[in-house]
Formats: structure tokens, sequence, C-alpha cells
């Protein structure tokens, strides 16, 4: 299969590759579009044979459920059950975030197929503010599944090409919105209603950070998977996401992460690629020869929020060297930094078949 690669830009470009992606939409089929996490792979929610699509082009196992995004508020009732005390919280939190990076688990509507909630009671709902997919949500009139466009288990796409790189001949079309803003997956939001503030459980790190979303309610704190640290076996019950799997997003090239940047000792012989959070003298790295090449994460100020913006984009360029191993320097652990240390830890575990 041919995969186009369509413009939105100017307006007239918009115009048009929004009304082919609208029209491959309604026959069943399925279209890589931009969001502001990642580029998603999208199919109509109510086609079976679209959804089906969706798992087929990326190799996703069944058991992995799919993120639905809604055009409009109200869309949520269509797909999920809100009762009264739920509501109450969701205003708020929809007032605060949406449209943007937050997806919240519910309890799915039974119009809801169980191939994309992976058979759970409860269902993955988010609103995007990248203006390409609202409008082809807003011209198909209903809600797209959409997880992200690329294969199982690999760096999730932050551009077009990206995109085309991980799909390329599986799919009929990708929508070209530019690079994305945020680039990292959304946060997954799991609550609780109690007698005092709500418990909310980070099911996923993403650009809607604990800080952010704790004037609305309590984090409950989850035990941090880490490379380093031994988990204790009395470790309080972890309510995970299924299909956030230990290895994900990672390159095809193994990937060490540094506890600290004067741990990296270099092999005889080995070639290696670094993806530097900084650049900085200071962190112990420049200088070094060893390193075929060096990927600063965040070159302008040090900021977490430049480096979540440009973390997959390096690692996949990083990936295409052809080196032995690529190292990782830590973030601070702190906002968005949690995200992209869950997204470094993930890729350093080799993939198990
Ligand atoms: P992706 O959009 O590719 O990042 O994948 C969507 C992710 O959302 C899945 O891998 C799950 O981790 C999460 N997810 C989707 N539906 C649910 C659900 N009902 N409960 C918990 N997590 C979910
Ligand atoms: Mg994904």
């Amino acid at each position: 299969m041919e995969t186009r690669l369509l413009p939105t830009d100017p307006a007239e470009a918009m115009r048009s590759s929004v009304a082919e992606a609208v029209t491959v939409l309604k026959r069943g089929d399925v279209v890589a579009l931009p969001t502001e996490t990642v580029y998603g792979l999208a199919g109509d929610i109510t086609s079976p044979k679209a959804i089906a699509r969706i798992f087929e082009a990326k190799e996703r196992p069944s058991f992995d459920p799919l993120i639905i995004h809604i055009p409009r508020k109200e869309s949520l009732y269509e797909v999920a059950v809100v009762d009264d005390a739920t509501e109450n919280l969701l205003r708020k939190l929809m007032q605060a975030f949406w449209p943007g990076p937050l997806t919240f688990i519910l309890p799915k509507h039974p119009d809801v197929s169980d191939a994309i909630t992976a058979g759970l009671p409860t269902v993955a709902v988010r609103m995007t503010s990248d203006p390409v997919f609202k409008r082809v949500l807003h011209e198909l009139g209903r809600p797209l599944a959409a997880p992200s466009a690329n294969r199982f288990g690999r760096i999730s796409p932050t551009s077009a090409s990206a995109a085309l790189e991980e799909l390329d001949g599986r799919i009929p079309l990708v929508l070209d919105g530019g690079a994305c803003s945020a680039g990292l997956e959304s946060t997954i939001l799991k609550f609780e209603l109690t007698e005092g503030k709500p418990l909310f459980h980070i099911l996923r790190h993403g650009p809607v950070t604990a800080e952010d979303l704790k004037p609305i309610g309590k984090i409950v704190k989850k035990r941090k998977p880490s490379l380093h640290t031994k988990v204790k076996e009395d470790a309080a019950p972890v309510l995970e996401a299924p299909g956030q799997t230990d290895s994900h997003y990672a390159p095809v090239t193994p990937l060490r992460l540094l506890s600290d940047p004067s741990e990296f000792q270099p092999e005889e012989g080995k070639r290696y690629a670094l993806l530097s959070y900084r650049g900085l003298e200071d962190d112990g790295y420049i200088g070094l020869t060893e390193f075929v090449e060096t990927f600063t994460l965040s070159p302008g100020s040090g900021k977490v929020p430049e480096a979540a913006v440009r973390l997959f984009f390096v690692m996949r360029q990083a990936d295409q060297l052809g080196v032995d191993e690529i190292i990782a320097e830590p973030v601070p652990e702190h906002s968005i930094g949690s995200a992209i240390m869950d997204r470094l830890r993930r890729a350093a575990i080799p993939a198990t078949d």
C-alpha cells in the first residue's frame, strides 16, 4: 500500500487534506494525525474494521487498550458513564486542562466496543488541542480511537516524517501538522472519590504534571521503577496502566541510562552516542571523544520542558547512527522530568519476546 503524506498548511491544503482524512476514516480505514503530544493513528470508534486496522498496523497486542479522542466536552457522555459526584470533579479538571494532554480513565459506556478497551470495564478519554486533529474530529462528527502512531514498543513519533517512518506501507494517509509541541504521550489519570479531596493515581506521567494536578486532588505516590534500586517485597500494590509494559519507547540500539554522568566508562572498540541533558562541561561529558555524536536534550536554558519536547526526536536520530550503545544522562526528576525519566527507564529495558 502506498502511504500518502499530505500538508495542512496553507489553509487551502488544510481544507483538502482534512477532507481526504475524513473520507478515509468514513470507509473504516486509518489515518496518522498530529496531536500536541505525539502523532496518533486514528480510526472511527464505531467501525470494528478501523479498530482492527489500528492494532494490525501497529502490531499492537489486543490486551493493550486504545485512547478515545472526543471532539467536544459533551461527547464524554457518549463514551463514558459519569455519575454526579464524578461530574463535579471532571468539570474542574476539564476546565483546567482540556483541551490538552490529559487522559481520564472512566467507567466505559456500553456502546464502546471491547476491542477498544481490551475488555476492560473502563475507557481512556482525552480532548486534544491540536488544530488539525480537532478539525478532523469535527468534520467526521464522531470520536476517534487513536494510540500513538508507532509500531508496538517503539519510539513514539513526534513529527509527520517519524510517523511515516514507523507506518510507511501499512496505512493510507499521514497528515503533516508539524512537530508536536509537548513531545511526550499524554498524562493518564485515574481517580477515586473520597470524603475529602479526590485521590489521583497517575498511571502514566506526561505533560500535565503531578504539580499541576495537586491543587485539585491528592496524588497517590507510586513506587518508582528503577534500574538501580531493588523494589521492597512489602511495597504497596501498584495501580498500573495496562499496556504500560516495562520495555517501551525503545530504540533498536541498546540504551543505557546512567544514574550519574561520571559513571560512564567507555569500552575499547565500542561506538557510543550520548543523550546529554544540558550538554554542559560541569555535567562531565563535553570534550569526551568516545561519543560518535552528542545530542543535547535541553540546549537552550537547561529546562525540562524543552528536554521533553526533544526526547523522542533525538532518540530517533541517535538510533539511526548505527552505534553500539546510546548512553543517556538522567534529567532532574521533577515536573515533566518524571515523565522523561519514565520513558528513559523503559527505553533502557531490552524487549523480551
Ligand atoms: P498510546 O496512546 O499508544 O500511548 O496507548 C494508550 C495507552 O493508554 C495504553 O497503552 C494504556 O496504557 C492506556 N490505557 C488505555 N485505556 C486504558 C484503560 N481503560 N485503563 C488504563 N489505561 C488505559
Ligand atoms: Mg504508545
